[in-house]
């Protein structure tokens, strides 16, 4: 179906129904904050996604800068340097606190967890220092409070590393509460803003205690509604928080880089449906504002 009569379509639907009509999608730079180039996509660049695939595959979708973190931290090490250097993709590198599978459920408790981080933070990467910590997964809302989560967060809110966190409300609070500033200079990216469907309510209520948390958008249920655009409530808190919120692809495992195309349309569609300054804060800037890009 050809681009002008879907948005015929689009507007005779809307005006029958009352629904917002047609919004052309979003089309400006995009910043996918959620980015892993973990081993098995690029296996030592025999893997399906050696380098070239992948920053061709943002390059396309017009994805300007990523944030990046790979297991183990090779991955994000060598995207920095063929990203910084051929592809105008700029690559805001973060430390994976996960050597292998295995430390997905103990690193909170793991002191050699600690000391790898210490080391990739000395040893930095090709596109200059890193600038978080992260992805980590609470599963158990209470490791929270694990010995090397702990310090951790302390280590991130001391040094002004953000932190990249796959957990759910109760364990925000609890990350926060052990940081020196509880929370008011913690910058916390929360990976899904909630995977396990927190109310939005909630959301709003984190979002007003603690000033530097952003909300990362992939694979939150309930945001979007009919016709891939955002669901009423959603819709209203991005709006009423339009510089906290962020997308971005999950590429957690190969199946998300073979549906990137798809991934980063879904989100142009939604954001083409809101404020274009809303849209664009959303799409490049609330990221790209808070690692000083231009
Ligand atoms: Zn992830």
């Amino acid at each position: 179906m050809g681009n002008r009569l879907l948005a015929v379509i689009s507007i005779a639907i809307g005006l029958a129904t009352g629904l917002p009509a047609y919004a052309a999608p979003y089309s400006g730079p995009l910043f996918d904050a959620h980015l892993h180039y973990n081993e098995e996509a690029w296996n030592g660049q025999t893997g399906p996604h050696p380098i070239s695939d992948v920053l061709a595959r943002m390059q396309r979708n017009g994805v300007r800068a990523v944030l990046a973190n790979s297991r183990p931290n090779d991955g994000t090490r060598a995207l920095a340097e063929a990203g910084a250097a051929q592809a105008g993709v700029t690559v805001v590198p973060f430390v994976r606190l996960y050597r292998n599978r295995a430390d997905y459920d103990n690193w909170f408790r793991d002191d050699t967890i600690y000391q790898m981080v210490q080391a990739e933070l000395a040893r930095g990467t090709p596109a200059g220092p890193y600038r978080g910590l992260g992805e980590f997964h609470l599963y158990d809302s209470a490791n929270a409070n694990g010995p090397v989560a702990r310090q951790l967060m302390a280590l991130a809110d001391s040094r002004g590393l953000a932190v990249l966190a796959h957990v759910d409300d109760v364990a925000i609070d609890l990350l926060m509460a052990n940081t020196p500033s509880k929370g008011q200079q913690t910058r916390l990216i929360w990976a899904h803003t909630g995977i396990g469907g927190t109310p939005v309510a909630r959301v709003d209520a984190l979002m007003a205690r603690y000033p530097l948390l952003m909300g990362e958008l992939s694979y939150r249920p309930g945001l979007t509604c009919e016709g891939g655009l955002l669901c009423p409530e959603w819709r209203a808190l991005l709006i009423k928080y339009p510089n906290r919120f962020v997308i971005g692809s999950d590429t957690w495992v190969n199946q998300r880089w073979q549906y990137y195309d798809e991934l980063m349309q879904g989100y142009r569609t939604w954001l083409g449906g809101l404020p274009p300054e809303v849209a664009r804060a959303i799409g490049w800037d609330n990221a790209a504002g808070w690692f000083g890009l231009k």
